[in-house]
C-alpha cells in the first residue's frame, strides 16, 4: 500500500509541472491552389489548449484572398 501511494503522489508532481510549460504551436496557413502561404506562430499552456482548439474552428472557415480558394490548415506542435 505504502509503496503505490509514493508511486501516485509522485506522478501527480510530474503532470502538474509538465502544465506550467508552454506549448510552442504553429499555424501554417497554405492554399493548394495559388501557393499563397502564411505563418503564425503562438503560445499556449497546457490548461489553455481549448482556446487553440477555438482558434483552430475558426481557420478552417478561411478562404484564400487571392483566389477565393479553401486555405489549408497544418499545425506544427513543440512540446
Ligand atoms: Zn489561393
Amino acid at each position: 500500500m505504502e509503496i503505490n501511494n509514493t508511486r501516485n503522489s509522485s506522478r501527480e508532481s510530474m503532470e502538474s509541472s509538465k502544465h506550467d510549460e508552454p506549448i510552442q504551436v504553429r499555424a501554417i496557413l497554405s492554399c493548394p491552389n495559388c501557393g499563397y502561404k502564411k505563418k503564425f506562430k503562438n503560445q499556449f499552456l497546457r490548461k489553455d489548449l481549448e482556446l487553440l482548439t477555438v482558434a483552430v474552428k475558426v481557420f478552417e472557415f478561411i478562404t484564400c484572398n487571392k483566389c477565393g480558394d479553401l486555405i489549408k490548415l497544418d499545425l506544427e506542435f513543440n512540446f
